[in-house]
């Protein structure tokens, strides 16, 4: 079993539950919950509890918020690697009213200091990695850097490109090997590198030798997998990429499941991904999407992000 090193943002959650979303100017009562969130760290603890070897590196302050980071990741058996930052350790505040519909602040705050030079400095913790998985909640120049030393170290470049506002730069997609967005993150990327515009919602219904073309003309070098929610997802390689693959496209459907929350779902899905590519071997690639559909579905039968990570156990007795 290979390591997974996952870069990436850590963020305390707080969590309102309110009536109604609030207005400007008015006061509202509501439930309030708080604890870890981040794509960066929901991602390093599904890799983890998926069965990988894990090292996380991200930004933390020197505050409540990187205390909790360094006792989950402990609890977790993950690796920190973290630069100390000066500013506060990320936060996302959440609203959520009685329909489910959210409102969301992110500070960033020490995630927006994490830095090429101590991306570099991680040499060593990168060059045993099999699989180096990022997103975009972190620095642009810190995501290039990883996935380059990801390449330079022979281990696979997997970008979870999210959210969907930030910007992919050519320089990064030619770096990587697999990208894995999510409906929304796959329309702005199309709508940004192949000038196609094309609804969100409308690319789970699209045939698939048109997302298969549109995939090849985005990323040319790289696989992509479009994960579609309750749809699953949808598999694009490029000819040769990796060995064993059956055809250069597919569709995966997602599993039968009880979904309470599909919060930190895509979360669940790339760290699991990760993980089972990080185990080498001969399994196919659709095998090893087939397990992160598994996995992430399981997540979804939970309440929470991270929290709701399940473990392998989980899954072999969820599905045999
Ligand atoms: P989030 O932003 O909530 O973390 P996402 O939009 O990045 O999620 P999705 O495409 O919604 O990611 O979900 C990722 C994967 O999780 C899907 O490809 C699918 O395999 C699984 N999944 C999501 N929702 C469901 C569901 N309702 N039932 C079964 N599987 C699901």
């Amino acid at each position: 079993m290979g390591k997974v090193v996952v870069v990436g943002s850590f963020n305390v959650d707080h969590v309102w539950t309110t009536p109604a979303l609030p207005r400007a100017g008015e006061t509202l009562s509501g439930e309030y919950a708080t604890g870890p969130g981040g794509k960066g760290f929901n991602q390093a603890v599904a890799a983890r509890r998926a069965g990988a070897d894990t090292a996380f590196v991200c930004a933390l302050g020197d505050d409540l918020g990187g205390q909790l980071a360094r006792s989950l990741a402990a609890a977790d058996g993950i690796d920190l690697r973290d630069q100390r930052s000066v500013r506060p350790t990320g936060t996302a505040g959440i609203y959520v009213d009685g329909e489910g519909r959210n409102s969301i602040v992110i500070g960033a705050g020490a995630n927006a200091e994490l830095s090429e030079d101590f991306i570099q400095a991680q040499r060593d913790t990168l060059a045993t990695a099999a699989v180096v998985l990022a997103q975009l909640e972190s620095p642009p120049d810190a995501v290039l850097a990883a996935m380059r030393a990801a390449r330079a170290g022979g281990a696979v470049a997997l970008l979870n490109p999210a959210p969907a506002n930030a910007t992919v730069t050519a320089e990064l997609k030619a770096a990587v090997d697999i990208l894995t967005p999510n409906e929304t993150e796959f329309a702005a990327l199309l709508a940004r590198h192949v000038g196609e515009r094309v609804d969100g919602d409308a690319i789970a219904a699209l045939d698939q030798a048109r997302l298969h073309a549109f995939c090849r003309e985005l990323a040319p070098e790289a696989s992509v997998v479009v994960t579609l929610g309750a749809s699953g997802c949808f598999v694009s390689h490029p000819a040769g990429a990796l060995r064993g693959d059956e055809s250069a496209y597919y569709r995966i459907p997602a599993e039968q499941v009880r979904a309470v929350d599909t919060t930190g779902a895509g979360d669940a899905f790339n760290g699991a991904l990760a993980a089972s590519l990080a185990e080498g071997g001969d399994a196919p690639f659709a095998t090893r999407v087939r397990f992160a559909t598994r996995y992430a579905a399981l997540s979804t039968e939970r309440h929470g992000a991270a929290a709701a990570m399940p473990r392998r156990s989980d899954l072999a007795e969820r599905f045999g």
